[in-house]
């Protein structure tokens, strides 16, 4: 794996992405500090309160239960067999009969003992008299429920019995002679550990304490006699004086108090020896002076605020992970919207280049266009300086060719001039007058050479016009009627309606159209055939004007030579041979063309190109 290197761009980032998730992590566990601090205040107020609600009904059922047995003592201390024993309290027959009742009684009210004392705090009846630990005989003259009630008043006690071991409460009331004056002691001793257990029932821990904070009903034995408040000499004395926890051993109850959410907690260990923290509900009764504790466990109301906290920073945790999906999400939108941004100004710089390669390549193409217009321009007047060249150097051929050509004519009229004076001259004037009409007729021919010899020698001049083909070949067949119906040539045309005018001089169209035509009538003169057919096509803007005969057609062997000058298959007399040339020069200075090919089914096909006339030669029309 190669090392990848933070570029400087890189580096700024990453540190503000790490601050960024370092804040994040301290906010989230400052988020999970204060949510679990709420949850626990929470869940801990709603545990005081069912604490609370316990500490009420307990404290209820333990003032009841002490309020059953309040008024028994001084029932008893009414009874005949207790006063009568207490006025003689050293009878034994009386103290027989008191144990028996005693015994009878304590059974019914459920008491733990019954017993009557003198006022020095001897026992001399009591309810377990028949017992092995019985009180008969024991003096509780330390018992501050004995001194009360031996001092008229009403005795209250709750300790751990010297004698039995047992812990209860003591109840005890003044036993009064008939002059009322006090003459024994009675007291009631009532069981605790009943309550105890049915407090263990329960999920909650109770205690009850004294005023010096020593605990002595609990739910846990292990903190019977413990105390809750440091053990003072002044508490400890109060307590050893009056034997309140006869020989068990009294000492601190090791905990930790504390106060969270206004609500007071303990750590201490149970039976168990487990250290647990408590939330405490307490309430001081009155009536015993007791502290009563209802302390309930707080793990599962820890337990409770961690799951809240749990499913809250798990809600959390789902509502960032949408979040930065969400942000994601328009951050992934924002960047394709920015990339199809990119995307559509490449597309328009791109256009742009193209339409500008565009531009250039039409600026090109037009040059070149203009560059070939003058080429061809150029060209054009080349070749029209070539079709003249041409034309004179054919005029250097044809002067050979016409010297030939006029000096035959000429030697024949002298011979003829001759021939007619010595006529003349013998009075033979009609075979005079034969040989002179005979030189007017080579004089005629060569008057013929010599005009034909000007139009090709001479550059035409003259401009060219827009050119109605039909009118112009109307008027060629009008002007060659004579020739053709002297052949009894057939002639059909057949021009296409609305035949676009074509460039050419007036005149010198009548004379190619004418010499075409005089050909085309020499052509069939000997045939059977003797169709005509003028025709027109348009193609490739040039119009394509044919004349077809029905004669022998041009042998392939001379179709290369019948445009020369003076080129003839007639006979002398009949052709000059310069028709088709100057109708070939005059179609090329037309700007158009003269070929000739045969029909396949036979007879020549003459076909003249011509250009199109355009539009500003038209309107020049
Ligand atoms: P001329 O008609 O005086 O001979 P042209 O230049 O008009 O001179 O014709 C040259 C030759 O071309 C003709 O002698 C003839 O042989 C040939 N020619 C012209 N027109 C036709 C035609 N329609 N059919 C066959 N041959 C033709």
């Amino acid at each position: 794996m190669g090392v990848r290197w933070v570029t400087e761009e890189e580096a700024p980032l990453k540190r503000s992405s790490g601050i960024a998730i370092s804040l994040g992590l301290f906010f989230l566990l400052g988020m999970t500090i204060a949510a679990e601090d709420f949850a626990s205040g929470y869940y801990l107020k709603q545990g005081l309160s069912r604490a609370q609600a316990t500490l009420r009904l307990t404290i209820q059922g333990l003032e009841g239960r002490l309020q059953r047995f309040e008024t028994l003592p001084i029932l008893l201390a009414d009874d005949e067999i207790i006063r009568s024993l207490s006025s003689d309290l050293a009878n034994p027959d009386l103290r027989a009969r008191a144990n028996q009742w005693l015994k009878q009684r304590s059974t019914t009210v459920q008491a733990s003992d019954i017993y009557v004392m003198t006022l020095g705090g001897v026992t001399v009846a009591a309810s377990n008299f028949d017992k092995q630990d019985s009180f008969v005989g024991q003096s509780f003259d330390y018992r501050p429920y004995f001194k009360d009630a031996a001092n008229g008043g009403k005795g209250r006690f709750y300790a751990l019995g010297t004698t039995s071991g047992v812990r209860g409460y003591y109840f005890a009331t003044p036993v009064r002679s008939n002059a009322g004056t006090i003459i024994a002691v009675i007291a009631l001793k009532i069981g605790l550990d009943e309550i105890e257990a049915e407090w263990r029932a329960q999920e909650y821990r109770i205690l009850v304490n004294d005023p010096e904070g020593i605990i002595f009903l609990s739910t846990d034995p292990v903190w019977l006699y413990r105390g809750l408040l440091s053990l003072t000499p002044d508490r400890i004395a109060k307590t050893s004086t009056s034997r309140r926890y006869a020989d068990a051993d009294v000492s601190e109850l090791p905990h930790i108090s504390s106060v969270e959410h206004n609500i007071p907690l303990i750590r201490l260990a149970g039976d168990d020896g487990a250290a647990r923290e408590y939330l405490v509900a307490k309430q001081l009764m009155p009536t015993a002076n007791w502290t009563v504790q209802v302390l309930l466990d707080t793990s599962y109301l820890r337990g409770q605020a961690r799951l809240a906290t749990t499913a809250l920073l798990l809600f959390m945790g789902i509502a960032v992970s949408i979040w930065l999906m969400l942000r994601q999400r328009r951050l992934q939108f924002a960047e394709r919207i920015v990339l199809q941004e990119q995307t559509k100004l490449d597309l328009e710089r791109r256009v742009i280049e193209r339409t500008t390669d565009l531009e250039r390549v039409n600026h090109q193409i037009e040059t070149e266009i203009a560059e070939r217009r003058l080429t061809e321009l150029e060209l054009r007047r080349t070749q029209n300086d070539l079709v003249q060249a041409g034309k004179l150097a054919a005029l250097g051929q044809m002067s050979a060719a016409l010297s030939h050509e006029i000096n035959q004519p000429l030697a024949a009229a002298r011979n003829y001039a001759d021939s007619a004076a010595i006529l003349i001259y013998r009075g033979e004037g009609a075979k005079a007058l034969e040989n002179i009409n005979h030189i007017v007729s080579l004089i005629d021919r060569m008057a013929t050479i010599a005009k034909h010899l000007r139009n090709v020698a001479r550059k035409p001049d003259a401009p060219l016009l827009a050119i109605d083909l039909a009118s112009a070949v109307a008027e060629a067949v009008s002007s060659a009627q004579a020739r053709l119906h002297a052949v009894g040539a057939i002639v059909s045309v057949d021009l296409p309606m609305c035949l676009p005018m074509v460039e050419a001089g007036p005149v010198r169209l009548q004379q190619v159209l004418t010499n075409i035509l005089s050909n085309a009538a020499d052509a069939v003169e000997s045939v059977q055939d003797k169709r005509i057919a003028i025709a027109a096509a348009n193609a490739d803007d040039r119009i394509a004007l044919t004349v077809r005969d029905h004669g022998p057609g041009v042998p392939p062997a001379i179709a290369a030579r019948i445009f020369d000058p003076f080129f003839t298959t007639k006979r002398v007399g009949s052709g000059l041979g310069l028709g088709l040339s100057i109708s070939y020069n005059i179609m090329k200075d037309f700007g158009g063309d003269l070929r000739v090919s045969n029909d396949p089914d036979g007879g020549a096909v003459f076909t003249m190109v011509f250009a199109l006339a355009d539009a500003k030669k038209m309107a020049a029309e």
